[in-house]
């Protein structure tokens, strides 16, 4: 039996958010061009399968595409700013397993100016609680941890706990999926004293599955200072991701699209197995991007268990033994950008933030062409008020 893979199925790249660390909003798909359920049939055995955007619920037939992925997938957690609220308790009361991620970037203030949604705490915390209320088992929060938000990182965790929810992390990257490549953290000390509390509660607790988040927010830490990823990046051997074009990409960090092949004219063993495929697995060992996302890192800490494993037995020992407690300064390019040794440019350089990259949002030529007339806020909101739902203002520069 074919051996099975970790997918992430990018359904739209319309969104109707207005992130300040994410344009994807101002470059949206065209909805006729979206991955179709004949291509979604074609998706290999999987694991785990993560449905992303964009904002996935904007798509109408969202159930239908998670009915086919059922078919195919063990595991199914779909990614969502949280703004849909009646869609996502529909498609949960269908699918009682399947997991949903909201993006909650901070306490309300602060998470309504990264995110731009008019209401957008309230809307995601409380789709959060309806979600709580009718007892679906696998939901939780995903914060974009960056020096605005990163002082709510603890009072967050602990509403997670509050809600018995689960709590996601990442930081700021740069790539043509995010349309962006200016994403940088300013005050590394402050964030990463930030994750530093965060570690120490997670490590605290009971749970062997909070220990191993406490050491992917240690890799965060290691990240936001530009050091080499603690893990091999093995994205494009055995995970892929799939854009809404049915273009099949190694991962969503890459400074421009990288293509393996495309699901709607190959099948899926002629792609993954073609030398084109090939070639992109080779530019993916010597990336040098050292991304630190969930998607990219989740199957590497499985594949590369003992690492991880050794750090949490190192971690738990010192906090139950010896009543020490996690140190960001244990990692050393901490300790020497606090004593001198390295410099806020020398890091800065380090980092994918490149103010003079020119950005490939990954489009195809008929998205591009639509853009030349209205901008993609006109487009996603004509299109999300034909839907009936209230356009999104956008709330922040
Ligand atoms: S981060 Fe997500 S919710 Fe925010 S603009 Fe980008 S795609 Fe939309
Ligand atoms: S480090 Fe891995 S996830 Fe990041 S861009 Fe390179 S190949 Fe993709």
């Amino acid at each position: 039996m074919a051996k099975k893979l970790n997918g992430t199925v990018i359904v739209t790249y319309r969104c109707n958010a207005r992130c300040t660390m994410c344009n994807r909003y101002k470059a949206p798909s065209l909805p006729e061009e979206e991955i179709s359920i004949e291509t979604i049939k074609k998706l290999p055995p999987m694991y785990f399968t993560n449905i992303t955007g964009g904002e996935p619920f904007i798509r109408q037939d969202l159930k239908d595409i998670v009915r086919e992925l059922y078919k195919k997938s063990d595991r199914i957690v779909i990614s969502t700013n949280g703004f849909f609220t009646d869609r996502i308790i529909d498609l949960c009361k269908e699918f009682p397993n399947v997991g949903i991620r909201i993006s909650i970037e901070g306490l309300e203030d602060t998470n309504n100016e990264i995110r731009g949604l008019p209401d957008g705490f309230n809307r995601g915390y409380s789709t959060l609680k309806k979600l709580v209320e009718m007892k679906h088992p696998d939901v939780g929060f995903g914060m974009t941890v960056q020096d605005k938000n990163a002082p709510d990182l603890v009072a967050l965790y602990k509403k997670s706990e509050e809600l018995g929810m689960e709590f996601a992390t990442a930081s700021l990257h740069n790539s043509f999926y995010f349309v962006e490549a200016k994403n940088i953290i300013h005050d590394r000390l402050m964030v990463a004293q930030n994750f530093e509390d965060l570690i120490n509660e997670l490590l605290k607790s009971n749970s062997p599955k909070k220990w191993f988040r406490a050491y992917f927010n240690h890799g965060l830490i290691n990240y936001i200072f530009g050091q080499k990823r603690l893990l091999n990046c093995d994205m494009s051997f055995d995970t892929f991701f799939i854009d809404p074009y049915g273009d099949v990409m190694p991962c969503n960090g890459t400074k421009d699209k990288e293509v393996m092949g495309n699901l709607n004219t190959q099948t899926w063993d002629e792609l993954w197995n073609s030398s084109q495929a090939d070639e992109v697995r080779a530019k993916v060992r010597c990336c040098d991007r050292n991304c630190w996302m969930i998607g990219s890192v989740s199957p590497a800490m499985k594949k590369y268990i003992w690492k991880p494993t050794l750090w949490v037995i190192k971690h738990k020992f010192l906090r139950l033994f010896k009543k020490k407690k996690y140190s960001m300064y244990e990692n050393k390019i901490v300790r020497d950008y606090r004593d001198g040794k390295v410099t806020k440019e020398d890091l800065d350089k380090l980092s994918t933030c490149d103010v003079c990259a020119t950005i490939n949002d990954g489009l195809s030529k008929a998205s591009k062409e639509i853009l030349k007339n209205q901008s993609g806020e006109d487009i996603v909101n004509k299109d999300i008020e034909s839907q009936g739902y209230t356009k999104t203002e956008k709330n922040n520069s």
